[in-house]
């Protein structure tokens, strides 16, 4: 059996139909249904297909017109079996048929009763049955009214809902007089599913099919109405939106018929098609459009304008999305830092660790990078390196003298002129989330009643943290987890301990002399050659040259100075080019006195005449190492100690166990045991504007003092480390390294140093300790040995000559 298209009517009169029912015989052609159930009483065309229904259906044609229509339980079996048919069934009448070009049969039909298959015959071209006809029971009763009522009463109100039904099928089913009819006819107009149609054809008692028929209703109308729910919610929002779209049609006409705002209606729309392309957190896009909508709502001379505009290019200059590809290749990025620097081995080294580490574990909340050491050595440009070996984009901001907390994380929007902090103004710079981001002097930091920029740093640092740091000023949180950070200071010293322990620490030593000129030679000539728009071809410097720029006019641990100067000569020279055009300029080292002026430093020490009273010590400055002189006097007076030079306390402690030493020892150097009682001693360290401390100049004092006392002149040539005890022993120093280097970078050539800091030499480069003497020592003696000319002073002095202390010296 194939489809139909229902067409019931009630045009089944009782008598006719009593008449009717009479004829049908016992044993019945029986046609299976698909996905229909066929009540009595309706009138509907069915089209027949199945062979074995055509077959039925020409034999009934032929006898008695009267056919069984079974549902089938499975609608997808073509060619179900007896057990596949429901047994509850309607007998009905073929009232017309027409048979179809394609050999189906439309068959007009009629149902006329319930009819119940009790057993299928044995016919092979047709499915035959043999049964009874189930009368429609009587029914009447106030119960069965309601019930019928209650049916009629769900069935129109799903029809109001939107159940698709003709108003004729509606008014025929309230004309119904028999509420079995009216049960079936409902069950015939509702959505129901065929079980559930089939259960109605099969509950034969009128109330009880007629409760059926009410409980499945309301199931339908609970479905309906919650559909009805969710359709008028999306409605809503549709005419919300609408609404909303025409309130703003709306005053942007009335905008524009009063020729104002205009501009700013269509600046106003770029805004918030800006902030949709944003790519902005959902949090963050909420607040931007908010203040949007602020913005729309403020006069348009109000200085509030500018103050909610500001913020909103803030928010919209921000990368929230943007992200520069990372590259990640060990061996790439170790060619991109050698190809920008000299030297730097161990730098070098850990940088690519650090970076393989990274790598391997791309989540990893590791350390931050720090680099530390004196200015010029190279920070900032191996920062930039990283960034262009990573792929990342480079930003630096300076912290030194910062000590309040506003400057790190920004001011609230309330205080006028409010800005974000330096972070974020960095990540707005970047304009990308994942940048190398450099924080230079990270040891200036400080702390005062503005609260503590340390603390705001930590959390701007702290990898559990800073997935959300919060500015003030933004007020919404802006992710740093992508970010690279390294800090970069002078000194470990002075750095807030909390931010030291979450540090990598790398160190930058200085350069010495070969070094600078191979880094001026490589880098920093043929830099500022090219950004002078010099030709490297045309411009000589000579290695003479570079070496008496770094000796005469540079005096440093790093490279800046040096850079400073070379650009001087490039501009001088850039400038003749410009007047006189191009030719070869060779820059030779008497040619500097006339770009650069005198020399400013004198080189080394070694040239100085060897002196009575002085000796020369190293100490250790954040710049690096550098030489100290010091100066000692013998005045006529009466044992007094005087100390200049801007000296700490350790420092002058330290001189005075010099002293005491010097005195122990007098007798033994033939001076008279009671000089001090004679004399006042003046100790003076020049460049007094450096603050100089720690006990490393013990010796130096003492061997100053020694040589004064003795009248015994100390090697220019030498110079010395080491703390002294009263009893004249020496003790190991810091800063062994930086000092050594300060030390060669003067001229120095034989350095005197305790003997424990011989593992220290160590650090130093090969072609340095090649160039200077190194000489180890316990005691003074030692030192005095090697430091005055001519050794230790012999007995020579007797009692009978005191007064040689008389003199000034
Ligand atoms: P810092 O940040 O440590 O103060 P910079 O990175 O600013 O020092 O270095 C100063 C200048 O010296 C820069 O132009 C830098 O490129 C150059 N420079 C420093 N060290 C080296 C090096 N090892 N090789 C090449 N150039 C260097």
């Amino acid at each position: 059996m194939a489809d139909a298209d229902p067409e019931p009517s009630e045009s089944v009169a009782e008598q006719s139909l009593h008449e009717r029912l009479s004829r049908v015989p016992d044993t019945l052609p029986v046609l299976p249904l698909k996905d229909m159930v066929v009540y009595p009483g309706m009138v509907l065309p069915l089209f027949v297909g199945r062979r074995r229904s055509l077959r039925g259906l020409e034999h009934a044609l032929n006898a008695h017109k009267f056919i069984v229509l079974a549902a089938q339980r499975n609608s997808e079996d073509e060619n179900p079996s007896q057990d596949e048919l429901y047994r509850m069934c309607t007998v009905a009448e073929c009232m017309q048929t027409v048979r179809l070009p394609d050999g189906m049969i439309r068959a007009v039909v009629e149902g006329v009763g319930r009819f119940r298959i009790e057993a299928f015959t044995d016919t092979a071209d047709w499915y035959e049955a043999r049964g009874t006809l189930i009368p429609e029971p009587e029914a009447a009763g106030v119960e069965i009214e309601a019930l019928t009522r209650s049916a009629l009463g769900l069935f129109e109100r799903a029809v109001k809902m939107g159940r698709p039904v003709a108003p004729e099928s509606l008014e025929m089913v309230r004309g119904l007089r028999s509420p079995g009819r009216l049960a079936d006819l409902v069950a015939h107009f509702m959505n129901l599913s065929l079980e559930v149609k089939q259960k109605i054809l099969e509950t034969v008692p009128v109330d009880d099919r007629l409760t059926v028929l009410i409980q499945e209703l309301s199931r339908e109308l609970e479905v309906l109405e919650i559909e009805q729910k969710i359709h008028s919610r999306v409605k809503k929002e549709l005419e919300d939106a609408q609404k909303e779209f025409y309130l703003r049609e709306r005053m942007k006409a009335i905008q524009h018929e009063l020729g104002e705002r205009d501009e700013r209606g269509s600046e106003i729309d770029d805004l918030r098609d800006q902030i949709k392309a944003a790519g902005m957190p959902e949090e963050v896009e909420g607040k931007a459009l908010k203040e949007v909508e602020r913005l729309e709502r403020i006069p348009p001379a109000s200085p509030e304008v500018v103050v909610v505009r500001t913020y909103l290019d803030w928010l919209l200059a921000m990368p929230w999305k943007v992200r520069s590809e990372e590259k990640l290749d060990i061996e790439e990025s170790a060619r991109i830092l050698d190809e920008d620097h000299f030297g730097l081995k161990k730098v070098k080294e850990r940088i690519l660790e650090f970076l393989a580490v990274r790598q391997l574990n791309p989540g990893m909340k590791g350390p931050i990078l720090a680099f530390m050491g004196p200015p010029g050595v190279g920070k900032t440009s191996m920062g930039k390196s990283i960034a262009r070996a990573t792929g990342r984009k480079f930003v630096r901001i300076s912290l030194g003298g910062v000590r309040d907390e506003g400057e790190i994380r920004g001011h609230r929007r309330t205080y006028v002129g409010a800005l974000p902090g330096r972070i974020i103004q960095g990540m707005r710079t970047a304009a990308t989330k994942n940048p190398v981001f450099m924080m230079d002097e990270i040891d200036k930091i400080g702390i005062d009643f503005r609260g503590d920029p340390a603390a705001a740093l930590l959390e701007v640092l702290d990898p559990e943290q800073n997935d959300s740091f919060s500015d003030h000023y933004l007020e919404v949180p802006f992710s740093l987890s992508e970010v690279m950070f390294i800090l970069t200071g002078n000194l470990l010293d002075t750095m807030p301990p909390a931010l030291r322990d979450r540090m990598e620490v790398i160190e930058f030593p200085g350069y010495i002399e070969e070094e600078k000129l191979e880094i001026a030679r490589l880098f920093l000539i043929p830099k500022q050659l090219k950004e002078h728009g010099l030709d490297a071809e045309l411009v000589i410097f000579s290695r003479a040259t570079i070496l008496a720029l770094i000796r005469h006019y540079t005096r440093e641990a790093g490279v800046r100075n040096l850079e400073r100067e070379i650009a001087g000569i490039c501009r001088k020279i850039a400038r003749t080019v410009a007047a006189k055009g191009a030719k070869r300029v060779r820059v030779t080292p008497s040619a500097l006195r006339t770009y650069l002026g005198q020399f400013r430093f004198r080189y080394g020490v070694a040239e100085k005449e060897d002196e009575v009273g002085v000796a020369t010590g190293v100490g250790w400055t954040p710049v690096g190492g550098d030489i100290l002189s010091i100066e000692v006097s013998l005045l006529k007076g009466k044992g007094a100690l005087t100390l200049t030079g801007h000296l700490g306390e350790v420092m002058q402690e330290s001189a005075k166990a010099a002293l005491s030493y010097a005195r122990a020892r007098a007798a033994a150097f033939g001076v008279d045991t009671d000089f001090y009682r004679k004399i006042d001693v003046h100790i003076h360290i020049p460049q007094g504007q450096i603050p100089k401390d720690g006990p490393s100049a013990g010796i130096t004092l003492a061997t100053a003092l020694v040589s004064a006392l003795a009248k015994r002149p100390v090697r220019a040539d030498v110079a010395m480390t080491g703390e002294i005890t009263l009893r004249g022993r020496v003790l190991p120093v810091g800063g062994v390294k930086e000092k050594v280097l300060a030390a060669h970078r003067a001229g120095i050539r034989t350095m005197i140093l305790p003997t424990e800091n011989e593992r220290d030499l160590d650090e130093i480069p090969e072609h340095v300790k090649r160039q200077m003497k190194f000489v180890f020592v316990e005691r003074m003696d030692q030192v005095l040995e090697n430091a005055l000319r001519g050794g230790i002073p012999q007995v020579q002095v007797t009692a009978e000559q005191p007064s040689q202390f008389g003199q000034v010296h």
